[in-house]
């Protein structure tokens, strides 16, 4: 059996060593064009980018070193709702949920009841995710111990990292695990009678032969797209802004990724060891470059150089597997990078793999399957970065049209708005995959979407003693995260003892 992947980009080389550890005597092929270097961009990562490279058995503290990566706990959300407010967006854990407060409920009711009583009292979330003053005070879930040693206390860290750093390790790795790479342009296909890729053709006149190909060629989108003929839905009319300019800078360490609304779009701040990673996605249709990067040194009050320029189309495919060809990554599929998305999509993909593909024959069953839940992963993704939109701002036409443009919002959100305004927090979230109920709440209550009386009288009218409970439990909460934050070090000290 084997298997090539087009492409050495992060989503290549994580699809090549997945595949090797999971198919151990299958022959693993990754092209890449040494031309066409992977994306400068994809620097901010998630839990599952972790959980991935925990399964491939990839040394964390080697990792960090060789990516420069640094940890993170989630994002500063500037000028959102309206420009001189922020709000943070934390990595949730389970500690208030471990409460017992809501007795003969599952974790999952028990948490929203719980979030519920927290976003009707307006309580900080401060006080419920033990993130959220760590971000603040720049700080990291990590102790000193006796020793002067680092240790991790709560939960695991996401990481901002370089990105090319990250692929040319992984590629490392790959090699060093027996993956095959081969350098060269990818030109064509050969296709078999029944529709099946049987080889590629490279420019230089060799022709690579598999069983399965796996498209991870970026947004050149070379298998699926071109040869295997997949429809892309445009949703340039929920994502305007989608085109970014990227700039490097020096780099003032922080336990948070900085995500500003600008006056066209958004733009990020990522600060690795050895230098920060930025940029402005804003809207080619009301600005130009040269508009977006002179709004950019205005705001940040530093000249400007960028590294990298790329305009893509928002866009999604229902059918991302087709034949023998599944594509993973931004071949597959992207929306715009809000909320360190890629990444996680390429972690999902992969997961979807395992629970859907065998490579021992076509199962158009499976493959329905695989697709149909791909594209409710993406739906899923699509739907929490609209809602980033919904936000109070009208000072520029980029704005505006959010606000009162109706075709620039999904229908699921127009419901989840309503019942939101409605005094509910939606509770029908029993199939997310990559962003949780805490998400949604700290993201919704940071744009101000909620109706707090209401949703507080409709606690109360079924239950009038709930405060009681909640407050009791939410005061042990507060005390215990307090003294755990003070117990914690900062990220400038991380990186001294690192
Ligand atoms: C502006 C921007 C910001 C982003 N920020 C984030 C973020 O903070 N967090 C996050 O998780 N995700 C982010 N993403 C998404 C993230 O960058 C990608 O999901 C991730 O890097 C995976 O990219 P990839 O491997 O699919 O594609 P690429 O990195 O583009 O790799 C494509 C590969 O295909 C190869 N290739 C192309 N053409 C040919 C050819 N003709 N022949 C042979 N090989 C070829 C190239 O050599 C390259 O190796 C961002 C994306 C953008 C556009």
């Amino acid at each position: 059996m084997k298997f090539l992947v087009l492409g050495g980009g992060s989503a290549g080389w994580l699809t090549a060593m997945f595949l090797q550890k999971t198919y151990k005597s299958a022959e693993i092929v990754v092209v890449e064009d040494p031309k066409t270097p992977p994306i400068i961009a994809g620097e901010s990562g998630s839990v599952a980018v972790n959980s991935l490279l925990n399964f491939l058995e990839i040394d964390m503290d080697e990792w960090i070193k060789e990516t420069n990566a640094v940890p993170k706990l989630g994002g500063k959300l500037v000028n959102w709702d309206s420009v001189g407010t922020h709000f943070w967006h934390a990595l949730s854990d389970s500690k208030y949920a471990l409460a017992d407060w809501d007795e003969n409920r599952t974790t999952i009711q028990s948490n929203m009841h719980y979030l519920s009583c927290v976003l009707a009292d307006n309580i900080s979330f401060e006080e419920v995710f033990y993130c959220w003053p760590l971000m603040e005070q720049n700080k990291l879930p990590i102790v000193l111990n006796e020793e002067n040693q680092l240790v991790s206390v709560l939960k695991q860290p996401m990481f901002h990292f370089d990105s090319r750093a990250q692929a040319a390790y992984l590629k490392k790795l790959g090699l060093e695990r027996n993956i095959t790479l081969i350098e060269g342009r990818y030109i064509n296909s050969i296709k078999d009678e029944k529709g099946n890729i049987s080889s590629i053709n490279l420019e230089d006149g060799r022709t690579i032969s598999a069983d399965w190909f796996f498209d991870c060629s970026g947004f050149a989108r070379l298998l699926l797209k071109k040869e295997m003929g997949a429809k892309f839905n445009d949703y340039t009319d929920f994502f305007p802004a989608r085109s970014a300019v990227a700039w490097w800078a020096d780099s003032e360490l922080k336990s948070y990724t900085e995500i500003t609304a600008m006056k066209y779009g958004w733009s990020w701040n990522i600060n690795l060891q050895h230098r920060s990673g930025n940029g402005y996605l804003y809207d080619p249709d009301l600005i130009s470059v040269e508009q977006a990067v002179a709004e950019a040194e205005e705001y940040y009050g530093i000249k400007i150089d960028p590294v990298a320029k790329v305009t893509f189309t928002p866009s999604l495919t229902e059918t991302s597997w087709v034949n023998n060809v599944i594509a993973i990554g931004l071949s597959s599929g992207f929306l715009e990078p809000l909320e360190s998305n890629g990444l996680s999509q390429v972690v999902a993909q992969i997961e979807l793999l395992e629970r859907f593909w065998t490579p021992i024959d076509h199962n158009q069953k499976q493959c329905d399957l695989y697709n149909k839940y791909q594209l409710a992963l993406m739906y899923e993704i699509l739907v929490f970065l609209c809602l980033h939109y919904r936000t109070h701002r009208r000072d520029s036409e980029y704005w505006l049209s959010h606000a009162y443009d109706k075709n620039r919002i999904p229908d699921s959100l127009k419901q989840d708005l309503e019942m939101w305004s409605n005094g509910i927090l939606i509770d029908d979230r029993d199939n997310l995959r990559v962003f949780s109920l805490e998400s949604i709440a700290q993201v919704t209550s940071g744009l101000n979407l909620i109706n707090r009386e209401k949703l507080k009288a409709s606690i109360l009218s079924k239950n009038p003693n709930r405060f009681e409970s909640f407050y009791r439990h939410q005061n042990d909460l507060s005390i215990e995260i307090k003294n755990i934050v003070n117990l914690c070090c900062s990220v400038n000290k991380w990186a001294e003892i690192f």
